[in-house]
């Protein structure tokens, strides 16, 4: 008999605070937003998708060793001329098949005063092919 009362009463204290709940936020404004005409307005540091800038990267790959998803490639220039390695790349691609918007390769990235990689504002990028998941920025 007890235990039919002690359930009885759990029931109801679980219903009215679930109710409580909606009580609460019925009197605030909405927070819906009719999109595609309204945009949502993303915080400062919204991690949206990479943006690559292939004039001021260094080639330094640590933007490579920092991922940790491995979707970071890139090549760096060398010079014909002398065969040496310059501080430019031939190419730099990302996978964003495998990438999880983590921000280390932009933390990582020595470039001042505007990180070479960085994460962007932008979140209605969509894909329909494995294929264009691989973006390269060609020198
Ligand atoms: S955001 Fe994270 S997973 Fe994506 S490329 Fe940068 S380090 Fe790699
Ligand atoms: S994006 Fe930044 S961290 Fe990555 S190779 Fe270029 S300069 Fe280095």
């Amino acid at each position: 008999m007890i235990l039919y009362f002690k359930t009885i009463y759990k029931v109801s204290a679980a219903l009215l605070s679930g109710m409580w709940v909606t009580f609460k936020w019925m009197f605030r404004p909405s927070m819906t937003l009719q999109y595609p005409h309204e945009k949502a307005v993303t915080p400062e540091r919204f991690r949206g998708t990479l943006v690559f800038d292939k004039d001021t990267c260094t080639a330094c790959n640590l933007c490579v060793k920092a991922c940790p998803t491995a979707c970071i490639s890139l090549e760096p220039y060398v010079d014909p001329a002398t065969n040496k390695r310059l501080a430019k790349i031939n190419w730099y691609q990302i996978d964003f098949g495998k990438c999880n918007y983590c921000r280390l390769c932009e933390e990582a990235c020595p470039t001042k005063p505007v990180k070479s990689v960085r994460h962007s504002h932008g979140y209605e990028w969509t894909m329909t092919d494995r294929k264009e998941m691989h973006v390269k920025w060609v020198r």
